[in-house]
């Protein structure tokens, strides 16, 4: 009767999650995802110490598994919630993995098998099986089938491969209702969708996202972490970035979403590192890193190759061999046309709940949840904002929903 529930599994989620556990109390994760992580899983380095998050990630993990008081349930969703602060029944679906806890990761089901589908991990850049791990680190270890893709009785390849008994094509949803004092919402963002950017040739196949950009750049990304031109994998001479490209602006994301600035100064080191020679072009209207973040922005502005240009991009067009960005310079006013092989469109964090609203769940008009007494939002869930401000905001939540059960 005194459980907490935190509904997602990112950085948010699970730092609400074992700061409560660690104070005695039970907690349920439910994540909607086949692993734990959330979107840091899928960034190459953290700004500003460059440092690769998925250290951070290994320590929650670790955490977390040698914790009795924490539930987790992945590929679950909350169906509906009922009830008050104190006393909430909560009905929660969990979807078939169709791999049960036998299997090894020993990949002898990938090797047989016949089908693919796009790889969602890395923003459909390259593909896996219909049988796959999530990522090469992902928590829990485990695979999973996509039953989009999946023959099931039809192939059965991976169930004759496997040597534990690990597939079961029998799977089926399962709901299950629990009793909670408190639920911390952290469902955490997706990617702004860059389809509707239409000036900016988003269809374009060397015009890609911020958060692609973190997987061509990751050694376990598409490109094994080698950044070329998507098109024709010819090496990087020059690239740019747009900034707010779809945020600030009230036909898109009329909000900032307060990290897009320092990825991109990230995403320039990933550059510059790769390709000593390589020139970097950033398009901005205010370069927004506050407090102790402003040392790294003088760090990267310092590299004579990282061009800053003040100024919103009004169309990218495509020219023989690359891209033509055009925009206009606001410091001297002159209109710019600048030929790149590249460029990467730093879109914005959307809340998740646009995907899907939660029944139970109050959502402002942007889709950020909007706390009442028993229901905490944190992360990004509440408001854009960095991992290390997500993780304060969730360690504040964790007090709040002890709160809750303390006055049961
Ligand atoms: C390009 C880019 C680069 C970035 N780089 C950095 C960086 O270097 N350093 C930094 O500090 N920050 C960085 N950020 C910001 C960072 O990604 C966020 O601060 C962080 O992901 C927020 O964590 P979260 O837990 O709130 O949300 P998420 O990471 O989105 O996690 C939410 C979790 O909830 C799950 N979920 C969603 N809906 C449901 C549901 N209905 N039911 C169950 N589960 C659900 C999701 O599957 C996910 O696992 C970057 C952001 C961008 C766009």
């Amino acid at each position: 009767m005194s459980t907490i529930l935190v509904i997602g599994g990112g950085i948010a989620g699970l730092t609400a999650a074992i700061e409560a556990a660690e104070t005695g109390y039970d907690v349920i994760i439910v994540e909607k995802n086949p692993y734990l992580g959330g979107r840091v899983a899928q960034l190459r380095k953290y700004f500003p110490k460059l440092c690769p998050p998925y250290c951070g990630l290994e320590i929650f993990f670790k955490r977390i598994k040698s914790n009795p008081k924490v539930k987790i349930f992945t590929m679950a969703e909350v169906v509906s919630i009922e009830g008050e602060a104190g006393n909430f029944d909560v009905t929660i679906k969990i979807n078939p993995r169709y791999v049960n806890d036998n299997c090894t990761a020993c990949n002898e089901c990938v090797e047989v098998c016949p089908v693919e589908r796009p790889n969602e991990f890395n923003f459909g850049m390259d593909k896996t099986k219909a049988i796959y791990l999530p990522h090469e680190m992902a928590f829990p270890l485990k695979y999973v089938i996509d039953p989009e893709y999946c023959k099931k009785d039809e192939c059965k390849a991976c169930l004759s491969a496997c040597k534990y008994s690990a597939i079961d094509f029998n799977m089926e949803p399962k709901t299950m209702k629990v009793n909670v004092s408190s639920i911390v919402v952290a469902t955490g963002w997706k990617p702004y969708d860059a389809s509707n950017l239409d000036n900016l040739l988003p269809e374009h196949p060397d015009v890609i996202t911020n958060m692609m950009m973190e997987r061509l750049a990751a050694y376990n990304g598409p490109t094994k972490g080698k950044i070329v031109r998507p098109s024709d994998g010819k090496e990087i001479e020059s690239i740019a970035f747009v900034q707010c490209a779809g945020s600030r602006d009230e036909n898109h994301l009329p909000y900032c979403s307060a990290v897009c600035c320092l990825a991109t100064l990230k995403q320039a080191t990933y550059v510059r590192e790769q390709y000593p020679d390589a020139k970097v072009y950033i398009f901005y209207i205010d370069i927004r890193a506050l407090g102790r973040y402003e040392d790294f922005f003088a760090k990267v502005q310092a590299d004579e190759n990282v061009v800053l240009i003040k100024g919103k991009v009004a169309k990218i067009e495509e020219s023989e061999d690359g891209l033509i960005v055009i925009a206009e310079d606001t410091a001297t006013g002159v209109k710019t046309r600048q030929k790149v092989d590249m460029v990467v469109l730093a879109t914005g964090m959307q809340p998740s709940s646009s995907e899907y609203k939660i029944p139970g769940i109050e959502y402002d008009d942007y889709g950020f949840v909007v706390p009442k007494d028993g229901i905490i939002a944190a992360g990004v869930a509440r408001k854009p904002a960095d991992v290390a401000s997500c993780n304060e905001d969730a360690t504040g939540a964790a007090l709040k929903a002890i709160q809750v059960v303390r006055r049961r």
